[in-house]
């Protein structure tokens, strides 16, 4: 075995890199030495921007320096922009080529509005804009509000969040004569999850007096309806929607016609032999962070074999857990999605995994767990909305020069 330690890249800085690191770093140890490469330095828990218009909470943000850091990677903060895979070699957004033996692509997807005319969770904007609606609900400008999941939305969870939570807060603040509904083109409400969670979330529905409009694509926003696709309309004076995903398309790498990357079940990317992807850049049609780790693990493991760790590289299997909020009590769904169990469908107020958290990746969620305090940027820096990289890069240098050189920015070298 060679004494050097494979060199492994991984692209971007969400859920499956940060997976892929933390899994690499424990499954090959020393074998691999790893750089992540990506365009901020901070990670946003986005599955919790849904508490943010209620004041329940925040999308917490981690700082990159210190995960990487932890685990003994290499950070260099830049876009990529392009892939040579015969040359082993990336093309950065400021003009530099990065080299690499190994590759993983975890770039995410790109947001886009689907229903023009909605308020669509998305972009920072997304909480002053669903803020305004509470507001308009609670000065009775408005009455009726359809959560309206668009035709191709391939992670439906945080929309029913957000219907079942504004009915917590009108019924907290005693609103009567509000109507909310659902518009779905699922025939079952989180079909996903198989029959029991749809029938769960159809009981948590009916309960918080949400009305269910399923097997309904939503297609155009009126000043007073939600039209419908087949004939029809639900009254409503505003409507809450999600984006539709589409993939980032890297030059020099195969995708399908939306930009998703095409892989094997252990994220080998088509037709390549040292490039991996996973997460929602893939084609994988579910885009949810969990199993963005799954698939990340899978990559990781067969990366770790390559580099000689006595690991068995396993194929992704898809299980997917989702956490429901309320704004009461969480509703665990759980559903083995890969077809290899029968129906493995559950639903529970009790947790069913654990740590319990919205994203439940195997070496993510418990580190995050355990670390979550020291994590976050220094607050002044965080709550600076011109935050810019130059910033941080000149607070990582400084960072640098106290931790033993773990942190590289701009230069690998
Ligand atoms: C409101 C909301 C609620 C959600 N709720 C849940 C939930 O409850 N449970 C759950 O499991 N999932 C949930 N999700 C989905 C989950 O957030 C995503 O599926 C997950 O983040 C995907 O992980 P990823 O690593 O593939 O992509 P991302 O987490 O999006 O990370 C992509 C990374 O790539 C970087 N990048 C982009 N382009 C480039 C480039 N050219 N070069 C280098 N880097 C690049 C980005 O800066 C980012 O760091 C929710 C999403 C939203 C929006």
């Amino acid at each position: 075995m060679s004494m050097q330690p494979t060199r492994v890249t991984i692209v971007g800085g969400g859920v499956a890199a940060l997976e892929a690191m933390i899994a690499l770093r424990n499954l090959a140890e020393e074998r691999v030495a790893i750089r992540l490469v990506t365009p901020t330095p901070e990670w946003s828990y986005r599955p919790l921007a849904v508490l943010e218009p209620f004041g329940l909470g925040t999308a917490t943000r981690y700082d990159l320096v210190n995960i990487s850091r932890a685990h003994g990677a290499a950070m260099h903060l830049a876009g990529v922009q392009a892939v040579r895979p015969d040359e082993h070699e990336l093309l950065t957004w400021d003009g530099r080529t990065l080299d690499y033996e190994l590759l993983l692509i975890a770039i995410g997807a790109h947001p886009t509005g689907a229903l023009p005319g909605s308020v669509t969770v998305k972009g920072p904007g997304y909480t002053g804009r669903f803020r305004t609606l509470l507001r308009e609900l609670e000065q009775r400008r408005i009455r009726r509000v359809a959560f309206a999941v668009p035709t191709g939305a391939t992670w439906p969870l945080p929309l029913y969040e957000l219907a079942l939570m504004t009915a917590t807060h009108v019924s907290r603040q005693g609103l009567s004569g509000v109507e909310l509904s659902i518009v779905t083109p699922e025939q079952e409400p989180l079909e996903l999850f198989g029959p029991a969670a749809s029938e769960a979330v159809r009981a948590l529905l009916a309960e918080h007096d949400v009305a269910l409009h399923a097997g309904h694509h939503p297609a155009a926003v009126g000043a007073h309806e939600l039209t419908t696709v087949p004939d029809g309309s639900v009254p409503a004076d505003r409507v809450v929607s999600l984006p539709r995903l589409r993939g980032r398309s890297l030059p020099g790498l195969p995708h399908d016609p939306e930009g998703f990357i095409p892989t094997d079940l252990h994220g080998l990317v088509d037709g390549q032999s040292d490039v991996y992807a996973a997460g929602d850049a893939t084609t994988f049609p579910i885009k949810q962070g969990g199993l963005a780790a799954q698939q990340a693990d899978a990559a990781a493991e067969s990366i770790a074999a390559r580099a000689g760790a006595p690991v068995e590289a396993r194929p992704f299997r898809p299980v997917l857990r989702g956490r429901l909020l309320t704004g009461g009590e969480s509703q665990y769904l759980r559903a083995d999605v890969s077809g290899a169990s029968g129906d493995s469908s559950s639903a529970s107020s009790e947790m069913l995994w654990w740590p319990p958290n919205k994203i439940a990746g195997r070496w993510l969620a418990p580190y995050l767990a355990a670390h979550s305090e020291e994590l976050k940027p220094p607050p002044g820096l965080a709550e600076d909305a011109d935050l810019t990289a130059i910033k941080w890069r000149a607070m990582i240098g400084r960072d640098r020069d106290g931790h033993a050189g773990f942190v590289r920015v701009g230069s690998d070298s």
